[in-house]
């Protein structure tokens, strides 16, 4: 059951979470706990490409970085993704203000995890040469960017500890690693997620994605 945050105002993920608007197949969360959730992406340009949100509404994801339990379960979700999709990575792109051009259409905090099969830091530095990279562990991105938006990414995985790659923004970027992404495919005109939503890639990503969660779990109590 949701429990989320009543401080999200007009936000569509607090809005979903409530249940006030009807869920498609996609937007059923494929995992969840007391604390956050995981969705198959609207979007996905490869299968699997899910999002993991805190159900306590927050601009990004800076409080949950260093808490044991949202990486907790983000490693869950990650393991479930690659058992299925294979090599995945992570980033995010962190807003510091509802409505900014850095989110993807939603000011409700995010990790992104996509099954890429590659890693995808060389070709974000590439993407745009004017943006300065920084190595960094993701629990240590809330010193370093100090109410700047940014983006992070890493090509593996592990947890807190996570490797990554931090860039500082000057200015807001709209939809920066779905067009590096995009590019890295070869179908650069798919990167808008408006344009080419691919809901039914999503709603089946997220049907064998729950259902590889609900085997582990009754494995697990077995
Ligand atoms: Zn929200
Ligand atoms: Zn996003």
């Amino acid at each position: 059951m949701f429990l989320p945050s009543t401080t999200g105002g007009e936000c569509r993920i607090c809005a979903l979470a409530l249940g006030s608007v009807p869920k498609q197949g996609y937007d059923q969360p494929w995992a969840e706990n007391d604390r956050y959730f995981a969705m198959a992406s609207v979007g996905a340009l490869v299968p699997g490409w899910s999002l993991v949100f805190p159900k306590s509404h927050a601009l990004n994801l800076l409080e949950n970085l260093s808490a044991p339990s949202f990486w907790e379960f983000v490693g869950s979700a990650h393991a479930a993704i690659e058992q299925r999709y294979g090599r995945s990575v992570i980033f995010e792109h962190g807003c510091q203000y509802k409505g900014s051009l850095t989110g993807c259409g939603t000011s409700h905090a995010h990790l992104h995890i996509v099954p890429l099969g590659a890693g995808i830091v060389e070709a974000s530095r590439n993407y745009d040469p004017s943006l300065i990279w920084a190595p960094c562990k993701a629990k240590d991105i809330p010193q370093l960017v100090r109410g700047d938006e940014y983006l992070f990414v890493a090509d593996s995985y592990d947890g807190a500890n996570t490797i990554g790659q931090v860039t500082l923004l000057s200015e807001g970027r709209s939809q920066y690693f779905r067009r590096v992404i995009a590019d890295m495919l070869g179908r650069p005109g798919e990167y808008d997620y408006k344009t080419h939503p691919h809901a039914d890639i999503a709603a089946r990503a997220a049907a064998l994605l729950r259902a590889d969660m609900n085997q582990l779990q009754q494995a697990s109590a077995a």
